[in-house]
């Protein structure tokens, strides 16, 4: 019955049997929920055991009330929950679940599961579409046109728990009876449960055993053993003492400095979820910086070594995959993308690559170079690794997509000068402009963030040139239908115009266009597919432009609290920038965090992956207590 177990970053799936028409786990040798009535078992044990139908209706807008749960299984509870939410949660309210799996159900078998509910039918059919791959790690999925927040772990329940960061309201403790399953059970679980809990929580499950009992209620709960449901006889509860005073600062207001991709992406998520914004930009337009190009491909470059790195470019990328095309329709170009094998090294590394890991092919394939031919349109010397998942995206037509919403005040041709604390808010003064005031701040200024910044010390982040050259159609020896990516990358056409680049002009702070930087892109272009440009030379009506990446010392991003010279972390203040070439993969994912970081809910990043983007790692010479100027 076992399978071999796949390589990681794949994990194994659950096996399903099917008995009377319901699915039971080959695995545990047990059944996923009750035979009776999965449906009205969920709402008896652990619905109303938590009260949530009742705390639903008492929240207030701009509220979240965070369930967690383990073992998430077919979703059943999840979507149960959901349905009680929206049953009954007032507008602006929202409802944050966080579940771990260790052995996820295939796409197939949760659509065949959860078809078993008709009543629950859109909102099933709302998670399917957007049920992650089946890959190792946290996922988050944004359902509900944002009131609704999935965070899906898959991996071993207790290392899901030691890792995520965030506090529940609500507890289902749901993996298998403990006779059949005692890992789940442990008592290092359950201390992760009261570690997780804010004061006042609850916990519900459909299990009566002693020692559960027992063990809850050392970790603080009042347990209570209260009828089961369907044939069981009992089950238990449990709910931690509350705690007076306890105050969320959930900002009202936002000031975000940057009106590129970080900038709109953070702008449109803290806008959803019910906050004033305000985002200032040096530009006339949303995108005028890096973030302007015409087109901008959506490509990672994964790690052979599966570490926390390798972990956080895939995170990104796979919500990257899901964020475009559901939420920004207009400017995404799912066309897929192939990340050629361009030189003997690239093709030596991608094979080492293929050998360690186990990636589903719906992540990413590798494909010889007939089928590069065939899926690119275009034809490559070689073949490589095929992501059907990716594609291009127009920059500067995202931000202002994403910035056309009630909710955000633009204030283009703002030319900050001066960011500093005033009556525990943050006040940002404008060359002849009013100041800008509000709550908390975000620095998403690219590599311009590094000025605004009120602290001293020396923050390891450079700007590095890049140049791309759009090339006509009729200058190329064929039109690609996806992104091809190597030494250089080519996007499908546009208007006509295919963009091709970018150079990577280090120590050179040159904003005008040059020409040696189109003939290199050309040439880089014509190395990686040869025959590809026409003409040596740039044609007339090519169109350039230059922009200016920022990157850190170890090329990886920013997203977290602006520290000051010493590492002491400022009040309020956040920075997002260092995306280099890869802003379109980072940006989703990185907003999501930050504003789960300004809001207080459950972070999209556990704490292993938070650790490789925080800001204070960028520091490189912590300057000493008594350097005057220096805030905070
Ligand atoms: N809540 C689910 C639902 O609504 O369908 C049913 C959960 S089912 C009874 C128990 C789940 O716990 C299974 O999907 C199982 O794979 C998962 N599980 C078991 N051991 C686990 C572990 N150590 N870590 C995480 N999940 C685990």
């Amino acid at each position: 019955m076992e399978r071999d177990s796949p390589k990681l970053p794949s994990i194994e799936p659950a096996i399903l049997e099917w008995h009377d028409g319901q699915p039971v786990s080959a695995r545990f040798g047990d059944v996923y929920f009750s035979r009776d009535d999965g449906l009205e078992e969920a709402r008896h044990v652990f619905l109303r055991h938590n009260q949530l139908p009742e705390r639903f209706a008492r929240l207030q807008g701009g509220d979240t009330l965070v369930v967690a749960e383990t073992g998430f299984g077919t979703g059943l509870n999840f979507l149960a929950t959901w349905q009680s939410f929206r049953e009954r949660a007032p507008a602006g309210a929202m409802l944050h679940f966080v579940s771990v799996e260790r052995y996820p159900l295939t796409s197939d078998d949760l659509r065949q599961t959860l078809s078993l509910w008709p009543e629950l039918a859109p909102l099933a059919d709302e998670l399917c579409q957007q049920y992650p791959p089946l890959v190792a790690g946290s996922h988050r999925l944004v359902l509900d046109s944002g009131r609704v927040r999935l965070t899906l772990y898959f991996g071993d329940g207790l290392e899901a728990l030691e890792d995520l960061a965030f506090n529940a309201d609500a507890w289902f403790l749901d993996g298998f009876a403990p006779a059949c399953n005692p890992g789940i059970w442990q008592d290092r679980v359950m201390e992760q449960v009261r570690r997780h809990s804010r004061p006042g929580a609850t916990l519900s499950t459909f299990t009566a055993v002693g020692r559960i009992r027992r063990t809850l209620a050392e970790a603080g709960f009042q347990m209570q053993c209260v009828a089961g449901f369907g044939h069981k006889r009992e089950m238990l509860r449990g709910e931690l003492p509350t705690e007076a005073g306890t105050v969320c600062n959930r900002p009202d207001s936002v000031l975000v400095v940057g009106a590129g991709v970080a900038g709109s992406l953070l702008a449109r998520n803290l806008a959803d979820r019910g906050l004033s914004v305000v985002v200032a930009d040096q530009g006339d337009r949303p995108g005028a910086g890096a973030s302007g190009n015409a087109q901008g491909a959506l490509y990672a470059k994964l790690g052979v070594q599966l570490n926390d790195q390798t972990r956080l470019s895939l995170a990104a990328l796979l919500h990257a995959q899901r964020y475009y095309p559901l939420n920004t329709p207009g400017v995404w170009h799912g066309t897929g993308l192939l990340m050629m094998g361009s030189s003997d090294q690239e093709r030596q590394r991608q094979q080492k690559f293929l050998r360690q890991n186990e990636y589903p092919a719906s992540v990413l394939t590798p494909v010889s170079a007939g089928q590069a031919r065939t899926l690119t349109g275009v034809a490559c010397p070689h073949g490589g690794l095929w992501f059907p998942g990716s594609g291009w995206l127009e920059p500067s037509r995202l931000c202002a997509t994403l910035l056309d919403h009630p909710r955000i005040r633009t204030e283009f041709g703002f030319r900050a000068s001066r960011l500093l604390p005033c009556n525990n808010r943050w006040c940002l003064s404008g060359e002849a402009r009013q100041d800008l005031v509000a709550d908390a701040v975000v620095i998403a200024a690219g590599h311009e963030t590094r000025k605004l910044m009120p602290v001293l010390g020396e923050f390891r982040m450079k700007p590095i040139r890049g140049q791309v050259t759009a090339l006509p159609v009729d200058s190329l020896s064929e039109t690609p239908k996806a992104v091809i990516a190597g030494s250089r990358y080519l996007n499908p056409p546009m208007d006509g115009m295919a963009v091709t680049g970018a150079t990577f002009d280090l120590h050179d702070a040159d904003p005008r266009v040059r020409l040696s930087s189109d003939k290199e892109n050309m040439a880089g272009l014509n190395d990686m597919i040869p025959g590809m440009v026409t003409s040596d030379d740039a044609p007339s009506s090519a169109s350039s432009r230059v922009s200016f990446r920022c990157t850190t010392h170890d090329y990886q991003p920013i997203a977290g609290p602006m520290v000051n010279g010493e590492g002491r972390v400022l009040e309020a203040a956040w920075l997002f920038t260092g995306l280099g070439s890869k802003g379109l993969m980072w940006a989703p994912l990185l907003a999501e965090y930050l504003a789960d970081c300004l809001t207080g809910h459950p972070a999209a990043l556990p704490r292993s992956l938070a650790r490789r983007v925080d800001p204070k790692r960028c520091l490189a010479k912590p300057v000493s207590s008594d350097t005057r100027g220096e805030l905070a």
